[in-house]
């Protein structure tokens, strides 16, 4: 029998849901389990798509092309469990579905409605995620808050598949807060009543999570157990991290959460093989040095936007025993003042880029920002700096080569100047007849085919690699002789050739733009082979300058988002 574990979360929004339920799915990776893990949205926008980052932060793209929850991006580097759009379950999609059902006359007459419905409608797409028989336990998550009114007909379906499976297949584990008062106080009170909410839609957790600064002690644990009806086994600290998220999986085995679950659903596993993350933690509690690394793009005061980003950072820096410092830098700061001379260098241009050992920037929609984003990749590249430009990052590189190497001052993508007289970022032809509908996006996994001898072959020790796109405008064909000629190695490209996939500066220490996001794939325990080569780059450029081992700040470790100890989102 397929085993069911339901996360859900109460008090308030942003515990760490997300981070809790792919630390479980660890947890049974580790016992050699095959994990299935599935995020609900209670909210009625289909997918994240189009969904401003200020709102949702990063929009996670799966191999599919389905553009998701930022969630998924922690399941895909807590767990192995393949990710597409079966794994995104909106309010949005599951009414959609019900009422195309509905119109097509499915229904048979009877009057449609949320039970049974929709509920089933949810129910069959839970359990659609863990079909393949060798699936062992599909792990549910379901976002917001128990109490909140968009998530009721998702805990009924939840409800309904533990009541059809049976408490011994069908487990729930509800993350709540225990908040501190300012003299420190721990109280419980939030969590009784977070309990209470989730038994009166009739669910009783099987275990709970914490949230709380500091470990909980016993006494604390047996008393909240006590009024809940949970096990004390199953009432679990989960306190803040000192260093890395990657931290939690090891914190809940070490209070037993994993076999306490297991017992719950009668599953025989070996004992947790818990290295891996054992090494990962290491590695950034204790890295052999550090270094940094300037990311400059729009975006950068919200910690969400660029998620997978900063971890595959993290990755790349766990790749090469380094500590990982990322300095965010808005790119709107690097343009000159309003009014200065055009083409003025920025004044603090050389002060910020100067302090860090590479340059990365990252993918981004729409103008703000862009100028600052050139300036950047041309100081990189005049500078000698390591320089990684992920898909606008890419683009950026082939406007500051054609403006600045090739001379043609107008060059620019037509997402930020629709009448530039030298387009060598554009639509392409086929999708030029569906501009006013906004494009299409390149969304999802697609091959790249890498030049002999180049610093991305080299990279990935591979000349076949699949990566992640979700872009809609495309290196210039039109443009291309030229601009190769001229210097910027073309060294990426799709299968039929059509489209360049990646660019380089011949002779710069390490400069490299892929019009792909790579960051989607990164894994602590498998980190990107371009996330590595970049800091590695980092790394020698920093012991270049002589200031590599920077001896007092060898020992300290990764800093933490304020916040962010166990994610920030619901
Ligand atoms: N805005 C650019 C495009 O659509 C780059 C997109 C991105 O960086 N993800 O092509």
């Amino acid at each position: 029998m397929k085993k069911l574990i339901f996360v859900t979360g109460g008090v308030c929004s942003s515990l760490g849901k997300g981070i809790a339920a792919s630390s479980i799915g660890a947890l049974m990776e580790a016992r050699g389990l095959n994990v299935r893990m599935v995020k609900i949205d209670p909210y009625l926008n289909v997918d994240a798509g189009t969904m401003s980052p200020y709102q949702h932060g990063e929009v996670y793209v799966t191999d599919d092309g389905a553009e998701t929850d930022l969630d998924l991006g922690n399941y895909g580097r807590f767990t192995n469990t393949p990710l597409s759009r079966a794994n995104s379950i909106t309010t949005g999609q599951v009414y959609q579905a019900v009422i195309n059902k509905e119109r097509e006359g499915r229904f048979l007459g009877r009057t449609v409605q949320v039970i049974p419905h929709v509920t089933d409608e949810i129910k069959s797409r839970i359990l659609a995620v863990g079909k393949d028989p060798d699936v062992d336990i599909t792990i549910i998550e379901i976002g917001g808050t128990v109490g909140d009114m968009e998530s009721i007909p998702f805990l009924e379906a939840a409800r309904q598949l533990i009541h059809e499976y049976g408490r011994q297949n069908a487990v729930s584990v509800h993350v709540t807060l225990v908040p501190a008062l300012s003299g420190g106080e721990l109280k419980t009170k939030p969590t009784q009543h977070a309990v209470k909410e989730l038994q009166e839609v009739g669910i009783q957790p099987d275990a709970l999570i914490l949230r709380a600064s500091a470990p909980l002690d016993e006494g604390m644990r047996r008393k909240i157990a006590g009024f809940t009806n949970v096990e004390f086994e199953g009432v679990v600290s989960g306190y803040d991290v000192t260093h890395t998220i990657y931290q939690v999986p090891q914190i809940y085995n070490e209070q037993g959460l994993d076999s306490f679950l297991l017992k719950k659903m009668n599953i025989e596993s070996r004992h947790a093989d818990l290295r891996p993350w054992k090494e990962v933690v290491r590695k950034v509690v204790e890295p052999k040095r550090r270094i940094k690394v300037g990311v400059v793009g729009k975006y950068m005061e919200l910690t969400d936007s660029y998620k997978s980003v900063w971890e595959a950072l993290y990755h790349g820096g766990i790749a090469n025993d380094t500590g990982v410092d990322i300095i965010k830098i808005d790119s709107g700061k690097l343009e000159p003042a309003p009014g200065g001379a055009a083409g003025a260098e920025s004044p603090d241009i050389d002060a910020l880029l100067d302090e860090v050992d590479g340059i990365l920037v990252p993918g981004g929609f729409g103008e703000r920002g862009i100028e600052g984003m050139v300036r950047a990749a041309r100081w990189a590249r005049e500078h000698g700096k390591p320089y990684f430009g992920i898909c606008l990052g890419m683009q950026i590189m082939v406007i500051e080569h054609a403006r600045d190497v090739l001379g043609w001052a107008n060059a620019h993508s037509t997402e930020f100047d629709p009448d530039t007289a030298c387009p060598v970022i554009g639509l392409l032809e086929d999708q030029v007849d569906v501009r006013n509908y906004g494009g299409t996006m390149r969304l999802g996994k697609s091959e790249s085919i890498l030049k002999e001898a180049s610093l991305i072959r080299q990279v990935y020790g591979a000349e076949h690699i699949w990566e992640r796109h979700r872009h809609r405008y495309e290196f210039s064909n039109t443009y291309r002789a030229d601009i190769e000629n001229s210097g910027l190695s073309i060294s990426g490209l799709t299968p039929d050739g059509s489209l360049v996939e990646s660019c380089e500066w011949p002779g710069h220490p390490w400069g490299l733009g892929v019009q792909f996001h790579p960051e989607f794939k990164s894994r602590p325990t498998a980190p990107s082979p371009i996330f590595k080569g970049f800091i590695g780059a980092c790394v020698a450029s920093a012991e270049r300058r002589g200031e590599g081992m920077r001896d007092a700040g060898a020992k300290r470790p990764n800093k933490q988002e304020p916040g962010e100890g166990h994610g920030t989102r619901p």
